[in-house]
């Protein structure tokens, strides 16, 4: 099954988001880092689930991750993708997989960042499969 662009739902940003959400209308990935602990997490927020520090920052992800765990919704219409991927800051977040054959989708698989504008046109963080170097 070929699954093309989508639609995501529509996210309201609260006031520990509206950064990412600011920097992602600008085309830009922020990835919430943590300097007491020096790791980035997922999802964006304030205080570091890790070590609890509230020293984090925003730092310029890299668009760049692996599939940690997918799922074909092959009933739903028009039919989509769910995924984890693992970031390569090391977090792993919850996402759609785009623009793929989904019987060519493997754990592991390398994928990149690609926004998918919601219904009211916020740009939400999406991945497809890397195209080869
Ligand atoms: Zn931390």
């Amino acid at each position: 099954m070929i699954i093309g662009a989508r639609t995501p739902g529509d996210l309201e940003p609260t006031p520990e988001t509206q950064a990412f959400w600011d920097a992602a209308a600008q085309g830009r990935f922020l990835v919430r880092h943590c300097n007491a602990c020096d790791k980035a997490h997922w999802y964006p927020r304030g205080l570091c689930p890790l070590c609890h520090s509230s020293d984090t920052d925003w730092r310029e992800g890299s668009g760049k991750g692996t599939i940690y765990a997918f799922s074909v919704m092959r009933k739903a219409e028009p039919p989509f993708v769910m995924a984890y991927v693992t970031l390569a800051e090391g977090p792993t977040m919850m996402t759609n997989i785009v623009e793929c054959e989904t019987d060519a989708l493997r754990i592991g698989q390398p994928v990149e960042l690609v926004f998918q504008p919601s219904k009211s046109g916020t740009p939400v963080p999406c991945f497809r499969p890397s195209t080869p170097a």
